[in-house]
């Protein structure tokens, strides 16, 4: 069985270290805010080109708090609108929502499945705010386009950078693109810690002060509350695992790239479309830090029958788009053909930094003799 992520092996590559940090951590007898957590954020920081990082419960607190934080500076209101893409996971919108605030969903790239530029221009109105781009499956949105319509307009920036850790365009990273971005250390994530885990990255001195308020009460000094705060906080053990595993990041990275490489020099299969396939985006390529590889195809259920036959574990990002999701029943009457098409059609392959060579070529030659005539 070739399994979709292998997060058992990916820690154990890594046991000793773990145990190592954490038994540091339970030897110090400080488990909220303290050294290590201060640690990973000075790494992190460093890590992405950024001045500061703030670390905090999940990803979907990172994206939300950093919304909060930019309503309590007076930079937001109720109201607002967030211009995001209309494929991406539930939680770059829940954020906003949570936040009293308006998604604008625009259609994505059909190649890359990313924001597309021309669309957030069309989008955007006198309460416009916030353009929220997502870096999907590890591929950085067209950060430089994005940036200009920003500046154009006089807009803030949230990149989502959850599935994005270390993807990179011309040797700027996620996370140092926008006015603030999110991640997230969901264990599935390329930086996964083993529970869960986010932080904001930014180089913005006020938000950075505002956000360590909000994650702990609202309070920046004890029994003082400035903010209605939340209780939000990445914890010492978790951040002592994460600076074990973001030191071997880059060469994981590195990995994921040659399985991707792979796939995309076999695959060869009339009915499957590979990523950036028609594009032939090299540069793209580069930076792209593989966090899934998805391919898409008319024939997903006969596919994912085939490969499951084969051994292989296959899974979907995302079966269902936003706008028909019943927690946003009010928008199910929205058009929006792209995103509808990407989820009818995208199947997940399977990519980790612990695959072997041999189980990639194996997905390639299960890929290759799929046909939809005949498939039950
Ligand atoms: C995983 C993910 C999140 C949320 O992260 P959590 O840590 O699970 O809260 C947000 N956005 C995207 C695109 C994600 O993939």
């Amino acid at each position: 069985m070739i399994k979709f992520l292998d997060l058992k092996a990916i820690n154990y590559d890594v046991r000793d270290e773990l145990l190592e940090a954490c038994a540091r951590v339970i030897d110090s007898g400080w488990y909220i805010a303290g050294s290590e957590l201060i640690s990973f954020e000075k790494a992190f920081a460093e890590y992405c080109g950024t001045k500061y990082c703030i670390g905090v419960a999940n990803g979907l607190d990172a994206l939300s708090l950093t919304l909060r934080a930019w309503k309590e500076m007076g930079r937001l209101k109720s109201g607002d609108e967030v211009i995001v893409p209309a494929n991406t996971y539930i939680a770059s919108i829940l954020a906003i929502t949570e936040n009293d605030l308006v998604p604008v969903l625009v259609e994505p790239d059909a190649i890359t499945y990313n924001i597309n530029i021309d669309n957030i221009e069309q989008a955007i109105t006198p309460r416009t705010k916030v353009i929220l781009p997502v870096h999907l499956y590890g591929l950085l949105a067209d950060m430089p386009a994005v940036i200009s319509v920003a500046k154009r307009y006089k807009l803030l920036v949230l990149e989502d950078s959850a599935q994005a850790h270390g993807a990179s365009h011309n040797g700027k990273k996620a996370g140092a693109w926008g006015d603030a971005s999110g991640f997230s250390f969901y264990p599935g994530k390329n930086l996964g810690a083993l529970g869960d885990g986010g932080a904001i990255t930014t180089n913005d001195d006020e938000l950075a002060e505002v956000l360590r308020a909000l994650r702990n009460y609202g309070s920046h000094e004890k029994y003082q509350n400035l903010y209605r705060g939340v209780n939000s906080r990445l914890d010492e053990l978790q951040a002592a695992i994460l600076l074990v595993k973001l030191k071997y990041l880059e060469k994981q990275v590195c990995l994921r790239r040659e399985v991707a490489q792979i796939y995309i020099q076999g695959i060869k299969n009339a009915e499957i479309t590979l990523p950036l396939d028609r594009d032939a985006n090299v540069e793209a390529l580069e930076g792209h830090v593989w966090h899934l590889f998805v391919i898409r195809t008319r024939h997903r259920e006969a596919l994912q029958k085939h490969l499951e036959k084969h051994g292989i574990q296959t899974l979907i990002h995302y079966p269902i788009p936003v706008h028909k999701q019943k927690a946003y029943s009010a928008w199910s009457g929205m058009a929006l053909p792209v995103t509808e098409a990407i989820h009818n059609e995208v199947l997940s392959l399977p990519l980790g930094p612990t695959m072997t060579r041999e189980e990639a070529l194996k997905v390639v030659s299960a890929c290759n003799n799929f046909s939809s005539i005949g498939a039950s």
